[in-house]
């Protein structure tokens, strides 16, 4: 077995976003280093070899949770657990803090953070399907200033994401919804393990709704639906035919399936959330 030890490489911990962000510019072979708990690994298996770590848990302007009139605004490093047991992310988005703390094991989930997550972009993880589905919007910024990217383009395939060399993920704001309702399922073969196959259901007030799916292909897929059938026969004929049309990653019997089972268990903590 091979030595479990990253290459060497240059560290910095600066304290402010502009001071990341340029070193992210001037140092050749930069990463960010948030929680590191996908990092670190990938680095001790020498999967990745970055030549320098920028490690950014010394921001503290990326650490806020800040409820405005229209959104919620999360900054890169919170983290997982936080936003599991937030009082406003209850409040506000409770599946959210639900698929939160499905994530990994609590040491996991005390280290890794928001930002971490979303740009690792894991098919697999729940924080990027929850985004989608959510229709949240990400800040990134650049030496040359700052963008905004809905959710649904930040994914773009296999562990990738929109942002551009010498960009970091800032923040994520999170639209407040009066008029819909969310909820959430997922299948993983142990506790703590990923969720082999996910699902978010969204039913809004005219009716209309939506399924996010994760773990069936490289990135969350996000399928409006014009009407959400209440009748349960025909809701699982919807399920199926849009499950069929997924390009799904491998197992394609075994992930379709789930994906119906799990759309239509989300859809039942809809309903729950409704009477509740
Ligand atoms: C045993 C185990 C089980 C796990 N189970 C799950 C699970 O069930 N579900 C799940 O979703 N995840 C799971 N994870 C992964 C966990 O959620 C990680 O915390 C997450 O994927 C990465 O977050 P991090 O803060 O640790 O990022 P890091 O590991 O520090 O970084 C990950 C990547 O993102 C980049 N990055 C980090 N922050 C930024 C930023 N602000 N801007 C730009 N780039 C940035 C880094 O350069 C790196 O490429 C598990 C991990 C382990 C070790």
């Amino acid at each position: 077995m091979g030595r479990l030890k990253p290459n060497s490489f240059a560290y910095y911990r600066p304290n402010s976003v502009a001071s990341a962000l340029q070193c992210l510019a001037t140092q050749p072979d930069a990463k960010i280093l948030a929680g590191g708990q996908s990092l670190v690994p990938a680095m001790n298996f020498r999967l990745s070899r970055p030549a320098c770590l920028i490690d950014i848990n010394g921001i503290e302007a990326l650490a806020h949770v800040e409820v405005c009139a229209d959104k919620v605004v999360l900054g890169a490093l919170v983290h997982h657990q936080q936003i599991h047991e937030h009082p406003s992310i209850r409040q506000h988005f409770p599946v959210l803090a639900e698929a939160a703390g499905e994530i990994g094991h609590l040491a996991i989930r005390n280290r890794g953070t928001l930002g971490g997550s979303l740009v690792h972009a894991d098919p697999a993880s729940e924080l990027p399907a929850a985004m989608v589905a959510l229709r949240a919007v990400m800040e990134v910024a650049g030496v040359d200033g700052t963008r905004r990217i809905p959710a649904a383009e930040f994914f773009v395939g296999w562990m990738t994401t929109a942002l551009d060399t010498g960009e970091m993920l800032v923040s994520v704001h999170v639209p407040l919804s009066s008029s819909s309702v969310y909820g959430f399922a997922e299948f993983a073969r142990r506790p703590g393990d990923f969720a082999y196959v996910g699902a978010f259901v969204e039913r809004a007030a005219n009716e209309s709704g939506a399924v996010t799916w994760f773990g069936v292909s490289d990135k969350p897929e996000y399928r409006p639906m014009s009407a959400l059938p209440r009748d349960a026969a025909a809701r699982q004929a919807e399920w199926q035919q849009l499950a069929a049309k997924l390009e799904v990653l491998d197992e394609p019997r075994m992930r379709r399936k789930l994906a119906v089972v799990l759309a239509e268990r989300a859809y039942q903590k809809v309903e729950e959330a409704k009477i509740g």
